[in-house]
């Protein structure tokens, strides 16, 4: 395919460099596809920049509290430990401007054009780039915009809080920190911030932070991070927020006044469609005002694609990626004999970098109770061998959750160190559609904790459709 055609000046507009629009790009400029990518901000977009790999690189860093605190029952006695925060923002920085230059170059070396600009619509074949004006006639176009944090601007004082966005570059460190929001982010700031020093409290809507995890997970994420003294204000939102002498106070509806040095607010993210000049083509967005799409990524507008968080399917940057490759290759990849695929959202893997991890893939009891006849659940908690001298309490949790009927695994979840690397390992089983006898011939690794995923031989309960416990 090749934009020699004159109406068209490329064969694919990128909008947006992040983990989805940059592979998208690279692939279909792979496949021959003269391609033109525009970012606004900074390439790598959410994930590099201010996502995962700088949060990853925080959790790293607050880990280290706790290893020079266990590190006397191995025999060590480390001086007292100083953190400097100024330090590892600039590291941060440091490394995430290395990143940055490597996508740019990535994209490069591909053949595609970058383009440091925000870019509209402006037709159902033309794109604006708004820092020279522009137009460029695209055959195909596709939104990579992504997500941004979603505030509540009728808030009294919400200008007073932050986000995910600056969260990473607070000037100071901030000693008591307010923490709104439930889920993967909030929890993973208050790990964060409690282990380097901080007075953390998190003020959650509902009766439960991370709704949609497997129950037991839940519960030993709540009561681990109680036990490290995290603060959680339940059934409760603010009201206002206000700047006084001593800080901010956040009013709550129930009554409370938190004090805080900074309030980050988690509360979700929404997708980025606002001046996108989508009603100009008739772009048609769904109920949660992300960009509809079908299986392929198609909106209802010929020649007008969208994949990654501006979808809000599943918002996670792998699946950005593999949205981003597969519309490539649908698109562009037929002369290489490619045939058009779809994603299987089916069994993703997924961590939330608390601190202790957790690690979830595939089917929740719940679920897996409300969909199969038989679940049998499998079921351990123990200290893993690190806190026998350690003089950590913590536990390990590990659940097995199998279908009573044709023993296949339904879902794993860990809460304990390393679930993240653990269940990436597991989504390969759980993919290939493994039974717990598979997992129970497989050898164990010994001293591992994985190791009880293949040891657990004993049922801890089987539940019945009607719910009776047998
Ligand atoms: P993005 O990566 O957000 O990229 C969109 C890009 O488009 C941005 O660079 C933006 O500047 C640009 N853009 C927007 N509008 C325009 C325009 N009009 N013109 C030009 N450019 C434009 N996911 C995980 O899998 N693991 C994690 O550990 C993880 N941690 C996270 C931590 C945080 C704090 C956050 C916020 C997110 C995290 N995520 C994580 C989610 C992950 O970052 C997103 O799912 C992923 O980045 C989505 O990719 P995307 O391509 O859809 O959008
Ligand atoms: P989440 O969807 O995970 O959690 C949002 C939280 O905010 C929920 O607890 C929700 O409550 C609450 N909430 C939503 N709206 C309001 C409101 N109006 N007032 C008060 N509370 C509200 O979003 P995050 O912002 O934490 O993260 C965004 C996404 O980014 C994640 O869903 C995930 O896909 C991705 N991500 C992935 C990470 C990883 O892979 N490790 C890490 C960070 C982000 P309720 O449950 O009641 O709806």
């Amino acid at each position: 395919m090749s934009a020699q055609n004159p109406p068209f000046d490329v064969d694919l507009f990128v909008i947006g460099g992040g983990s989805g629009g940059v592979r998208a790009a690279r692939i279909a400029a792979g496949h021959g596809a003269k391609v033109m990518l525009a970012e606004e901000f900074r390439m790598g977009g959410t994930c590099v920049i201010r996502g995962c790999v700088p949060k990853k690189l925080y959790v790293i860093a607050s880990r280290f509290a706790r290893e020079f605190a266990e590190a006397r029952g191995f025999g060590w006695t480390p001086g007292a430990p100083g953190f400097n925060w100024q330090h590892l923002v600039g590291a941060k920085e440091a490394e995430i401007t290395r990143l940055e230059g490597l996508y740019a170059k990535g994209q490069a070396s591909a053949g595609v054009e970058v383009v440091k600009s925000r870019a509209v619509i402006e037709g159902p074949n033309a794109v604006r780039l708004l820092a020279d004006n522009r137009i460029i006639r695209a055959k195909n176009i596709l939104i990579a915009t992504g997500g941004r944090p979603n505030i509540d601007t009728d808030l009294p004082g919400y200008q007073h809080v932050v986000t995910s966005d600056e969260v990473f570059d607070l000037e100071e460190f901030p000693k008591r920190i307010v923490i709104a929001g439930g889920g993967y982010i909030a929890l993973e700031f208050a790990g964060i911030f409690r282990l380097l020093g901080a007075e953390v409290t998190v003020i959650y809507r509902g009766a439960q932070v991370l709704r949609g995890f497997d129950q037991d997970l839940r519960d030993g994420l709540v009561a681990a991070y109680e036990k490290a003294g995290i603060r959680f204000v339940l059934h409760d939102t603010f009201t206002r927020i206000e700047r006084g002498d001593d800080g901010l106070v956040g009013h709550t509806k129930a009554g409370l006044a938190l004090p805080a040095d900074q309030i980050l607010f988690a509360i979700g993210r929404v997708p980025n469609v606002a001046g996108l000049g989508l009603e100009k083509v008739g772009v048609a967005l769904d109920k949660a005002d992300a960009i509809a799409v079908d299986a392929g990524s198609s909106t209802n507008v010929p020649g007008i694609f969208a994949v990654g968080d501006v979808t809000n399917r599943v918002n996670l940057t792998p699946v950005a990626i593999r949205e981003g490759h597969a519309l490539a290759d649908t698109l562009f990849g037929g002369e290489k004999g490619i045939k058009p695929w779809t994603v299987d959202y089916a069994n993703i893997p997924t961590a939330v970098f608390t601190t202790p991890e957790l690690g979830t893939v595939g089917l929740t009891e719940a679920e897996a109770r409300a969909q199969f006849a038989v679940v049998d659940i499998y079921k351990t908690s123990f200290r893993a061998i690190k806190a026998t001298l350690s003089g950590s309490d913590d536990r390990v949790m590990m659940k097995i959750i199998v279908d009573g009927e044709t023993d296949r695994v339904l879902g794993v979840h860990i809460l304990g160190d390393g679930a993240g690397e653990m269940i990436q390992l597991l989504g390969i089983p759980l993919k290939m559609g493994a039974t717990k006898a598979d997992f129970d011939a497989t050898m164990a690794v010994h001293p591992t904790a994985a190791e009880e995923l293949v040891t657990m031989r004993t049922r801890t309960a089987r539940f019945l459709s009607d719910n009776n416990i047998k």
